[in-house]
């Protein structure tokens, strides 16, 4: 595997020391709560490879089915990203350790569950909807939560990754030993993937077939987790996270999602972590979420897609709050509409602090200076 042997910027220039000065001071007074600017953290896991897949103009479909391409991509991405100054993340230092993973985000779930998994050139994996019968649902196994379907082509893949990350160094510092990758969004997300939008319908009409049917998916998903957790480890909380709830109202999804997941805590003697992932628009689920969960933390909200002022305004000024523009709006600009966007969410929703932005690898196609755009206005009105 060929990789880089240094980063391509001087760490010791001084637009490097600068930057990475502010980063440091930026993050600590974050971090002891008393922000003098709101942080612009960027995602720095192994599934972020967006902008240099456009750099190198990667075939999607190549990265999916080669595991070398794959591990060599994830650690050139990283190492770009600490090259360009997009981000409160320091330049030209390698990490502790490089992370890594058998990535097929965001498909092992479905694909387990036997949705049919779709390949593309310019994008991450998707899958199909198996609109399957009631009478499907109720008859349907558990498919093998560590072979069954799609998991059986991860599984030799990530013995390969685990291989080559053995012994191996990158820029100064060890390559860690890859994630599987495998983990479940949510279990209402699921039942969709399974029953699709009738689902929504079982619920007013069938509500016994639905309640069966979101305990057994649930049921699985712990079976799954439990099927991929490191030998030894005991079982975290269940997580409320779920990408498919935003078109529950409160009344539903107290009804239905909130008993399954104190279930299945119950069953495992824990509590659900109490982060939340939500990229969607169910901001009218939090409060229900404080109420039984205790919710302490929210990242992914997307600004102009929810009106992350009143969410803060909702749930108080304690709550830490992640938040980023519209991947769409990066990506189309101008500079200066992305630089707008930024005023008037911080102005609104920055609060006391508590408050960061965040970047991911964002759409393919994103122009560099509408990135670097987005980390300036961050700057300029993120101030406290
Ligand atoms: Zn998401």
């Amino acid at each position: 595997m060929r990789l880089s042997e240094s980063f391509s910027i001087d760490p010791n220039a001084d637009w490097v020391q600068e930057h990475n000065a502010e980063v440091r001071e930026v993050l600590a007074a974050y971090d002891s709560d008393k922000p003098i600017r709101v942080p612009m953290t960027s995602w720095d896991g192994a599934h972020m490879h967006g902008f240099y897949a456009d750099e190198i103009g990667l075939d999607y479909r190549d990265y999916y089915s080669n595991v070398e391409l794959m591990l060599q991509t994830q650690l050139e991405a990283a190492r770009r990203r600490r090259e360009i100054p997009v981000a409160d993340l320091p330049l030209g230092q390698a990490p502790d350790t490089w992370s890594t993973a058998l990535d097929m985000h965001p498909v092992p779930a479905p694909g387990w569950l036997g949705c049919e998994v779709l390949f593309r050139e310019t994008s991450v994996p998707a899958h199909r909807c198996q609109h399957l019968s009631k009478e499907a649902c109720r008859k349907m196994q558990m498919p093998d939560p560590r072979t069954g379907n799609f998991l059986g082509k991860i599984v030799p893949m990530w013995e390969e990754m685990k291989k080559l990350c053995e012994g191996l160094t990158y820029l100064g510092a060890p390559v860690g030993q890859p994630w599987s990758g495998v983990c479940q969004h949510g279990v209402f997300g699921l039942c969709i993937d399974l029953r699709g939008e009738d689902f929504m319908a079982d619920m007013y009409e069938d509500p016994e077939f639905a309640h069966e049917f979101i305990l057994k998916v649930a049921t699985w998903c712990d079976a799954l987790e439990a099927a991929w957790r490191p030998e030894g480890d005991k079982p975290g909380g269940y997580g409320f996270g779920d990408h498919g709830i935003e078109m529950l109202s409160p009344h539903l999804y107290e009804d239905f999602v909130v008993p399954v997941i104190k279930e299945i805590n119950r069953r495992r003697g824990t509590t659900p972590p109490t982060g939340l992932h939500h990229c969607g628009t169910g901001t009218h689920l939090f409060p229900i979420m404080q109420n039984h969960f205790g919710l302490t933390a929210i990242d992914s909200l997307t600004f102009p897609l929810v009106d992350i002022a009143k969410v803060r305004a909702d749930l108080g000024e304690d709550i830490t709050i992640t938040a980023g523009i519209e991947s769409e709006i990066i990506k189309s600009g101008p500079p200066e509409r992305i630089r707008q966007t930024v005023k008037e969410l911080l102005t609104a929703a920055k609060g006391k602090g508590r408050f960061t932005m965040q970047v991911g690898d964002m759409l393919r196609g994103v122009p560099m200076d509408h990135r670097i755009a987005y980390y300036e206005a961050v700057k300029e009105f993120g101030t406290y």
